[in-house]
């Protein structure tokens, strides 16, 4: 009978001990993808070419909007963070820039470019500095991927910006993208697609392609670090982004000599003179390709 009274506190105390344990070792993992032209004060090729006169500060910018990302996660518990520079060279953010509480990737090329790093075991996507899709008034510096050689990218007949392309990456992976940061029409682009619970942050309003009314770089911050926050406690609300298999992936170049190379690869079809496509199951695949399909475009 004195064993049985011993024991029933014994349980409990394991009981609280695991409960305890559980709740002190439960991760929150984020994975932040920075690009350069969605950042504030950033409007202009010299500010996003490495040759760039602009350049060195701009990295500068880019690197205090991924910080206040990072300090948002915190804020929200993050166990583990990782950057992805996903910006031309990738090799814009300086590692000594950075919060050392986060791992940096940097370099190119990567097998998945603006999405390297992710897998199934993180639990948002956060996009900074990203950009409206090429062809999209007032979007500064809007392109999609490739400047020189897209005019357009649709799969399954949606035409895509790159949020919405590195959107299904996460997707792949179970994982939803949580907060996009960077001009007005990125962020409405991010809306239209992701849907109204991706929270979203307005850095500047394009007057244009090279102009843009600025927030500083101060309330950018703060915003981003606040909004950050908002969007990792509620990321359970927010569905990844997919889209069902089978994927038409439509590339449309500037220009016809830019298809004249892609056609050639198996698989891929010319259905104009721009435009190559091609259907494809896995999206990880059909992701590699379109980067493969473009690197060919640009390579003559
Ligand atoms: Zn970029």
């Amino acid at each position: 009978m004195k064993k049985e009274i011993l024991r029933i506190p014994i349980f409990v105390l394991i009981l609280f001990i695991g409960i305890g344990y559980l709740i002190s070792a439960e991760k929150l993992k984020v994975y932040i993808s920075v690009d350069m032209e969605g950042i504030t004060g950033v409007v202009n090729r010299d500010q996003v070419s490495s040759t760039g006169k602009d350049y060195n500060i701009a990295r500068k910018w880019m690197a205090e909007e991924t910080n206040a990302a990072i300090q948002g996660a915190l804020d929200a518990g993050a166990t583990e963070i990782v950057v992805n520079d996903s910006h031309g060279s990738m090799r814009n953010i300086i590692l000594s820039d950075l919060h050392p509480s986060a791992y940096l990737i940097t370099g190119s090329p990567k097998p998945l470019s603006m999405m390297q790093g992710l897998d199934g075991s993180f639990d948002a996507v956060i996009f900074i500095g990203y950009h409206a899709k090429a062809g999209t008034k007032d979007g500064v510096l809007d392109h999609t991927y490739s400047s020189s050689s897209i005019h357009s990218i649709k799969i399954n007949n949606i035409e895509m910006p790159e949020l919405g392309i590195n959107a299904l990456v996460a997707g792949y992976f179970d994982v939803p993208v949580v907060l996009i940061s960077g001009d007005s029409a990125v962020c409405s682009q991010a809306k239209e697609l992701l849907g109204e619970e991706v929270e979203t942050v307005t850095v500047k309003e394009g007057i244009g392609r090279y102009a843009a009314k600025c927030s500083s770089l101060k309330k950018a911050c703060e915003l981003i670090r606040e909004k950050t926050k908002i969007a990792l406690e509620k990321r359970e609300k927010i569905k990844p982004f997919k889209i069902n298999p089978p994927y038409t992936f439509e590339l449309e170049f500037n220009y016809s000599y830019q298809a004249d190379y892609p056609e050639l690869i198996p698989g891929v079809k010319r259905k104009d003179g721009r435009t190559v496509c091609f259907v494809i199951k896995d999206f990880i695949e059909g992701f590699k390709l379109m980067r493969a399909l473009i690197a060919l475009a640009r390579s003559q």
